[in-house]
């Protein structure tokens, strides 16, 4: 969650940190020691959920909106260390609602997030190769930044923390990070007990409406991230089947386009004509899953969304 009154501290303090050197602002906060992790499957009854009805998660829809600033991490362009899990403490505002209303307000709230997660739909809005203004300036330098959306079904929600789960996953794999729960992958109020520069705690508590928690959601951010390091990483094209109901048809895809800067996608109508997609394309470098391939003209295309394909040539 990021708010107004919360976001200008964040910004109050960037600005001072630039210009005084590395002087600690604000409150001294108590630090924890390091968390141990827990190495076996929290039990979840949202995790079981996904897995005993198949869902899927779906693509990442790329719709770059307004955001101007084009920040480094403090590592250097395109190279972030990990993921910071917000949600929006909004009742049934959309991904696209949100992407809407920040695409609108970011300048007079000074807040923006890489990406809107919904139980629909995964909508990156800023190329996560560069910085942006969700967690405080310790954060921001580091971390790419996702929001949860808050919805009102358990059917929803299970589809939403999928999504939201697969995003994370996939940046992971984007940037060749390793998924350590609490280190790569953190929730805002990790970050705020570990620097201090915001107070928020989200997701925590909306999970917990939900019976769920940041462990069981980094059992389910392991497992698409294992199924994605297996697949990129193993050559093979079918994800295992680690006993569950996953049956392994969720195949995935590198993407890149060598000669621009996304990777083009088009839809196929209903007279069997295709057509080129102009509001949505992939990032380079990214991975999909992809459950069906067609020809057309010669070429092969894989699908990525329920009418979205990307043609063979852009496939690694
Ligand atoms: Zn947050």
């Amino acid at each position: 969650m990021v708010s107004k009154k919360k976001i200008m501290t964040s910004l109050v303090t960037s600005v001072a940190l630039a210009s005084i050197s590395f002087t600690t602002v604000g409150q001294v906060v108590p630090q924890l020691g390091v968390q141990v992790q827990t190495t076996k499957a929290a039990t979840s009854a949202i995790n079981d959920y996904i897995n005993n009805n198949n869902i899927q998660p779906v693509s990442i829809t790329n719709q770059e909106g307004t955001f101007s600033y084009w920040t480094p991490y403090e590592n250097g362009v395109g190279k972030p260390e990990g993921v910071v899990i917000h949600e929006t403490a909004t009742p049934g505002a959309t991904a696209q609602n949100e992407a809407t209303y920040f695409n609108r307000e970011w300048s007079n709230i000074y807040t923006y997030v890489h990406a809107f997660v919904d139980n629909n739909q995964i909508l990156n809005i800023k190329n996560t190769d560069y910085a942006v203004w969700g967690a405080g300036p310790t954060a921001n330098a580091k971390f790419v930044q996702v929001e949860l959306c808050e919805v009102s079904s358990t059917d929803a929600f299970a589809r939403s923390v999928a999504n939201q789960a697969y995003y994370t996953a996939s940046k992971l794999v984007q940037y060749n990070l390793p998924f350590t729960p609490g280190v790569t992958v953190m929730s805002h109020n990790d970050v705020s007990k570990k620097w201090g520069e915001t107070t928020h705690t989200d997701p925590v508590g909306y999970f917990a409406n939900w019976g769920y928690s940041m462990d069981q959601f980094y059992d389910l951010i392991g497992k698409y991230y294992n199924q994605l390091k297996g697949t990129t990483n193993g050559g093979s094209s079918n994800t295992t089947n680690n006993g569950g109901t996953d049956n392994g048809n969720a195949n995935v895809i590198n993407v890149n386009n060598a000669s621009g800067s996304y990777v083009p996608l088009v839809a196929f109508l209903s007279d069997g004509s295709m057509q080129k997609i102009t509001n949505r394309a992939l990032a380079n470098n990214t991975p999909w899953y992809t459950d069906q391939v067609k020809d057309y003209n010669g070429v092969q295309y894989h699908r990525v969304a329920t009418n979205e394909w990307v043609a063979s040539n852009y496939v690694k």
